[in-house]
This record gives C-alpha cells, structure tokens and sequence, in this order.
C-alpha cells in the first residue's frame, strides 16, 4: 500500500470503502490497534444527509453538515490511512480493491490497487432514475452535497431570470413552477424547505413574484410518505394543502425536459407541464462498482436491489472477507441512516471479536505440530478460547420515523413501549430538530447547525447567487 502507510505486516489489513453513514459509524467504533487500517472514499468527509434539503434552500451552511474523515481517524489508536479516492474493481478472489483519483488535480500516481485481508463495502447508492429520459440532463438531485448546491443556485437562477423586464406572464409562471418528483421522505421534507424560503424570505425580498412561485409534488404510489403511519400521511397532505403546495399522486413522470416535465396522470392521460426546475427525488439505486462486484459471485449474489448478506453482514460468497453495510445492500431493512449507522457500530464490535480470534488462531499456528504435552496443553486452552468467541447476529433497532414537512411542522412514527405513537406539528418539529442536533457526530457540528438556526431566525436566508 506504499510507503506513508504505517504498514505491519504482523496484522490483517482492513479496507473501508465509503466515508457516509456506515462506515463512518464503524470508525467511530472501531479498535484499529489490531489492523492496517485504510479508508478509500471520493469525499473526504462525511455527509449529514437529513439537513441535506435545508442546505439546499440556505437555511443551513454547507460545512456545517460536513464532518472531514480525517477529524475521526486522527484520535485513533493507531494510524488510520485516509485516501481520497473511488473504487472502480473490487476483486473478491484474489482480495484486491483498485481505486483511482478522480479529482480534478492528481499527482502523477493516481490509481493503484491493493490486498485486503478484510473489506468493508459502504459506498452506498446512487439516485434512480429508471432510465427515464431527460432526467440526467435536465433534473437536479438531492443525494450529495453539490446536488444541494446546484439546486440552491438553479432556483435563485430561476427567480431572477422572472424577475428580468419585459418577460411575458406565461414565461414567469414557467420559471417559477417548481416540480419535486417522488413523494419519500427527500422529496416530501425537501418541498417543506422550499415552501419555507418562499414564505420566510422570498415573500420580503421578491414580493412581486413570490405569490407566483409553485411547487408540485409528483408521486407515482397513492400517497406520499408510504412508510408513515396513515394519520401522518393525512396530515402531511393537509399541511401542504395549507402551504399551497400541490400534490399530484398516482401521477409518473415519464420525460424530464429543459422546460417541462411530462407526466402520466391517474386517468392515464399524458401532460405537458411547464417548470423552471425538477428536483428528482425517487429512490436508490446500486453503483456500477457494485453492480461489478456482484457479477463476480453469480451464484450468491442474484438481488438486483443490491448485496445480499448473512445475519453478521457478511457478503454470502465471498468467504468471510467483505462486509457489505447500508444503502448498496439489499436486505429487509429500509436503507435509512439509522440502518446503516448501527450495522457500522455493529461491525466495529464484531472486528474487535475477529482480531482476537485471528490473534489466537496465529498463536494456535505457532504450536502446530509440537509433540510437547505443556505446548499442547497451551494449544487445547487457545482452542477453547476460540470456541467461546461467538459473533452475534446483527440487530437492527428501529428508532422511529421522523421527517420535516415546513411550516415549523414535522411527522414522528415513534416506538414507545411497544406501540406505535404518532405525531406531527409544531412540538415534534422541536423534537425534530433537537434529535438531529444531537445526532450530529460533533460539537463543532452542533455549534454550527445551531448558529446556522440563529442567523435565519435573525437576518433570513441568503438569496445571493454565486
Ligand atoms: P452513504 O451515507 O451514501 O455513504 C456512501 C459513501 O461511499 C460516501 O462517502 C461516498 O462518497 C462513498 N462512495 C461512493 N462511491 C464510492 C466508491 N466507488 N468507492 C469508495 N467510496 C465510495 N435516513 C434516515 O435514517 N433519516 C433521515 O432523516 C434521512 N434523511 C435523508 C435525507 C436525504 C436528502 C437523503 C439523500 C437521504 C436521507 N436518509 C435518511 C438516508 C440515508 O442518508 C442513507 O440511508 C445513508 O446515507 C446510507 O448510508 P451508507 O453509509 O450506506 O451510504
Ligand atoms: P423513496 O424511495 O423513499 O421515495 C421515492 C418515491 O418516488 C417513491 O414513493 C416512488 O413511488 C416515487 N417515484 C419513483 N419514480 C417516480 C416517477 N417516475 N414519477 C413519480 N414518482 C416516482 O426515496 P427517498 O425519499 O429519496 O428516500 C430514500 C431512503 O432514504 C428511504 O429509505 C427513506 O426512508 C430514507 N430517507 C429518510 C428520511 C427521513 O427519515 N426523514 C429522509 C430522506 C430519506
């Protein structure tokens, strides 16, 4: 792996793929006295996804949700390698990653592989599209980080140019027409915030047009939010009802176009909406790297959602030495940060239980063959040891659902004693954001998320356009 690693060969070597909720989360967790550690990851931090869509109108900073890698790794025991860069093959046979910087400035080395004794594979999804023309070219996302960024600056592009004299009436009411396509907690939560700028912000700073600006929802299922509990469902529709924000159920997006979106409406009929933007929020899909991977375990690996793992997160087929966590799996659980943040602490335990065994299997290989009765004695003891380490099944324990919905509103399905309790309005708002508060990694974090809050609530949001 090169000479700045602080490389023994004495210990295994751990490669991390990915830097988001899981692999964070081991991190965090993880005893790296035993290993070579080695995180790949094209982002050199961590992204706080649920504030994702209050970045995306201003009210937060984009560095105030961004934790750089490198702040975890450092208080680690032993040195952990941190590599800006993306795997492109994961050789599960020969136990090899090779990964590639792709940024726009690379050193005359720029993509190498190397041997992993175990891998964890946490690179996550990408955004789903269903091949669905136009919607690559023309829609923005809201995934990563610059997704936020473009949209933030493509809706501000968007309001100006209606702004600019002598555009005719129709050409406003296009610019303006917001469309959010996919009715889940991203697109549900991100209409929330855009309602909220318009009526916070917008409302002072254009006031000839904010009465104009509209925002569509588009779901192709019977309502929005499907995993919350009916009455919250209901709520959330009544709220945007109130906020004027259009929902179009039963309704598909069929092509994404530089000024319109075509839809397919419950009757079947096909529509031509004019819209000055499409945020396209309709779901995960695996990468081609994974994709990739699997293709070389057929056998096992037949879930077109994603990797398939047994009950200690282990990729079936690949004997013991990948883990596969959070979004680019396929199991029964929702890919949801809470999933992935708790098979990533899970994972650090279980590597802490499997360095102790490889320990005591390499001291059992020392005493191999030996005819000495005390040595062999030594031996059945080790061997004793290794029959009491016993890896748990993973544990998933739901902690509830929240989502923000504007207005200073947000949903709660919240597991309490056994029952299911639902709620939503202004205090589950507080609740909302207090649990997001302290969910973040940091206090440098929580300090700016807060601050953030406050210069809203003081001085509004930013409408410049950089
Ligand atoms: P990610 O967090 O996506 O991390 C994947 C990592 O892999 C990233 O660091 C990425 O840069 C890296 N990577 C990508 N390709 C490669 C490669 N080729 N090689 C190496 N590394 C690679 N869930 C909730 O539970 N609650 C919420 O409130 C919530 N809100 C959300 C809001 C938004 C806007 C979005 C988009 C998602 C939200 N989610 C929420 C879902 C949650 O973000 C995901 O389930 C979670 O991020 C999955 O974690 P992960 O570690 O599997 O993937
Ligand atoms: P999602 O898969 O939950 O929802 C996407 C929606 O888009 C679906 O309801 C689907 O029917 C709809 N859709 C797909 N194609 C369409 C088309 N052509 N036209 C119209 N509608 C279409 O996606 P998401 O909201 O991005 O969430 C992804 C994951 O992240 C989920 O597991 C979710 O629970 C999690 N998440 C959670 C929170 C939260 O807890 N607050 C917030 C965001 C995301």
């Amino acid at each position: 792996p090169g000479t700045q690693l602080p490389f023994d060969p004495e210990k295994k070597t751990l490669v991390i793929l990915g830097s988001g909720w899981a692999a964070t989360s081991l991190l965090k967790g993880l005893d790296t006295t035993h290993y070579n550690t080695i995180v790949v990851s094209p982002k050199n931090f961590f992204l706080f996804t649920p504030l994702l869509p209050s970045v995306a109108v201003g009210t937060l900073n984009a560095r105030s949700i961004l934790q750089p890698t490198r702040y975890i790794t450092r208080f680690k025991n032993r040195q952990v390698s941190v590599i800006e860069a993306e795997a492109k093959v994961v050789d599960p046979i020969n136990k090899t990653v090779t990964f590639s910087d792709d940024s726009e400035i690379q050193g005359k080395v720029s993509s190498t592989t190397i041997p992993y004794d175990y891998l964890v594979y946490a690179v996550g999804a990408e955004t789903q599209t269903f091949g669905i023309p136009g919607v690559k070219k023309h829609a923005c996302f809201m995934k990563e980080l610059h997704d936020a960024e473009r949209m933030q600056r493509q809706f501000m592009d968007c309001v100006e140019s209606a702004a600019f004299p002598g555009q005719s009436d129709q050409e406003i009411d296009r610019l303006l027409h917001m469309v959010v396509v996919g009715g889940g907690p991203t697109g549900v939560e991100l209409s929330g915030e855009l309602h909220d700028f318009l009526e916070d912000d917008l409302k002072s700073w254009y006031p000839e047009l904010a009465s104009r600006i509209r925002i569509t929802l588009v779901e192709a299922l019977p309502s929005v939010l499907p995993m919350f509990s009916k009455k919250l469902i209901d709520y959330t529709e009544s709220t945007f009802k109130e906020s004027k924000i259009d929902i179009l159920t039963k309704t598909m997006v069929k092509e994404v176009k530089d000024k319109s979106v075509v839809l397919q409406m419950p009757d079947k009929s096909i529509a031509e909406v004019p819209c000055g933007m499409v945020v396209w929020a309709a779901g995960n899909t695996g990468r081609q790297v994974t994709r990739d991977l699997m293709a070389k375990l057929p056998e096992e690996q037949t879930n077109k959602r994603g990797i398939t793992v047994d009950d200690h997160l282990m990729m079936k087929g690949s004997n013991g030495s990948i883990f596969a966590v959070g979004d680019c799996t396929a199991s029964s659980y929702a890919p949801t940060a809470q999933v992935a943040s708790q098979q990533g602490a899970y994972l650090a335990r279980i590597f802490a239980l499997v360095a102790k065994k490889d320990n005591l299997e390499a001291q059992l290989v020392k005493l191999e063959g030996t005819t000495e009765p005390e040595k062999q004695a030594e031996a059945d003891r080790i061997r004793k040891q290794i029959d009491k380490i016993k890896l748990k099944p993973f544990h998933y324990s739901h902690q509830g659902s929240l989502a923000y919905i504007g207005s200073e509103k947000a949903v709660a399905d919240l597991p309490i004693f056994g029952h299911e309790w639902a709620s939503g309005g202004v205090a589950t708002y507080l609740f909302w954001r207090s649990a997001y508060l302290s969910t973040l990694f940091s206090l440098r974090n929580r300090t700016l998320v807060a601050s953030d809050w406050l210069r809203v609530k003081l001085f509004g949001r930013d409408v410049s356009r950089d």
